[in-house]
């Protein structure tokens, strides 16, 4: 079994990096070479900025080349929750911004001509158990009235066209969800971004970052040292990031299967529509179908850091959840395994904006592969002088308590929603 991911085994790796030490200046430095970097840094060349991306590793090596290849729209809240706490229209509004966030990857490959097997196959939301399926259908007369008629529900007795397993109980269903090659897709956003002029450092890994007054900053990096004009800081919950991200964003492993590729015909009777499909438990799961018919399976499965030995362990668990569901796949070997750092905020509702002089755009809590790339480009208007151009503006962003960097509190949290999917 193989512990690189699927998607970056299966793609050719960027090549086209800059060569030589990192010295000079920039009008922007990029710091992290995922998807948000890399839509930013094509973004801002795009509109005459001298860009220079940093990447500690290489590009799209991080949560970018490493997920479950689901660009959903929807918010990862029960809507009617989004609109209790937030208001209605706030609620629908960064709602919207999901659905903005699949249209701009959906556009990028298509002016980039990235051959990245997009495709709007929707998302089905299946109830891991007949009271989920009612809490479905009360969040879903909400929703389908004031924001999304494009869903629509699934009952028990028509779920098996959807899934062919007796685990689900009903299902919600989201026709604009879409799905891709996430690694073809992120290398084809590197080539973009440096057929833009964007300069792309790889193994560059920021040390420090020095503020000079108001947005100008000097940054020292593996490569060499730089001065920029703006900064827009894209690693995700990294532990060079500044303390203030630090305190508020929470690195937590997400960890993913894929199997031997199945027959047209076995995957007509399992996954007949080939949606994304995710589960409703708190300890849940996401699946789909990869352009060469195998079963790429996630979940957080352990409440545990990523690293090849917890990714193994994970790798074992998310087996067995996979043979629950599907036991008639019981025979299919499994043929990769991988696991990576999802970044999440208390409330999993993602934050952008400016902070001492340095931009970012982070805390996708898991719906980061549509909103990444549209922050990316929402981001180079706001460092182009439109600070509305961001949605997440209005959002508060206090410190998570008793958080410094380590989750220790993981397991606890762990520990609490095994106990919640127990009782309900
Ligand atoms: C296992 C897993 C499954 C997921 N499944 C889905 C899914 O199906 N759908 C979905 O919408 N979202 C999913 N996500 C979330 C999604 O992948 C992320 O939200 C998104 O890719 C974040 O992109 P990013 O560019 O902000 O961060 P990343 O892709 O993590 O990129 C950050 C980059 O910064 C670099 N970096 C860190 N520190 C430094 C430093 N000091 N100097 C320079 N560079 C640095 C890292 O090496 C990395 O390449 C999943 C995440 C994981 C881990």
């Amino acid at each position: 079994m193989k512990q690189t991911p699927y998607w970056l085994d299966s793609v050719e790796p960027f090549r086209n990096g800059a060569a030589g030490p990192l010295e000079g200046r920039a009008d922007v430095a990029v710091i992290g070479g995922g998807f948000t970097g890399l839509s930013a840094a094509m973004a801002l060349a795009q509109r005459g900025a001298k860009v220079v991306l940093l990447e500690a590793e290489r590009v799209v090596g991080g949560a970018s080349g490493r997920n479950g290849g689901h660009c959903n729209n929807g918010l990862s809240h029960d809507f009617g929750g989004a609109a209790a706490r937030l208001g209605l229209e706030r609620a629908r509004a960064l709602y919207h911004a999901f659905d903005a966030a699949v249209d701009t990857v959906e556009r990028i490959a298509g002016e980039e001509q990235i051959a990245c097997d997009f495709r709007r196959c929707g998302k089905i939301k299946l109830a891991a158990k007949p009271a989920h399926y009612e809490t479905l259908a009360r969040s879903f007369e909400l929703l389908h009235r004031e924001a999304d008629p494009d869903t629509a529900l699934v009952p028990a007795s028509k779920i098996r066209d959807e899934v062919d397993s007796a685990a689900f109980h009903g299902g919600l269903l989201y026709r604009k969800s879409a799905q891709l090659h996430v690694g073809r897709f992120g290398v084809g956003l590197a080539q973009a971004a440096h057929r833009r002029g964007a300069a792309i450092f790889e193994n560059a890994r920021v040390t420090a970052i020095r503020r000079l007054g108001g947005t100008r900053h000097r940054i020292s990096s593996a490569r060499g040292e730089i001065e920029a004009a703006q900064v827009l800081l894209a690693t995700g919950a990294s532990p060079q990031a500044p303390w203030f991200f630090r305190r508020r964003l929470i690195p937590v492993g997400s960890f993913v299967i894929a199997t031997a590729p199945l027959t047209a015909a076995q995957l007509d009777r399992v996954m007949p529509t080939r949606r994304n499909a995710t589960t409703t438990k708190h300890i849940g799961n996401y699946f789909r179908v990869s352009p060469d018919n195998r079963l790429i399976f996630g979940g957080r499965a352990r409440f545990a850091a990523s690293n090849p030995r917890s990714d193994r362990k994970s790798g074992r668990i998310l087996e067995a959840t996979l043979h629950e569901i599907f036991p008639q796949l019981s025979d299919l070997p499994i043929e990769y395994c991988w696991g990576g750092s999802v970044d999440m905020s208390a409330d999993r509702y993602p934050r952008a904006g400016e902070r001492g002089g340095i931009h970012y755009a982070a805390a996708y809590s898991g719906h980061g592969v549509q909103m990444s790339v549209h922050m990316g480009q929402m981001m180079a208007a706001v460092m182009d002088g439109h600070p509305e151009a961001n949605p997440f503006r209005e959002l508060d962003w206090p410190a998570v308590p008793g958080h410094f960097g380590r989750p220790w509190f993981l397991p606890l949290v762990g520990l609490y929603y095994r106990f919640k999917d127990l009782r309900s």
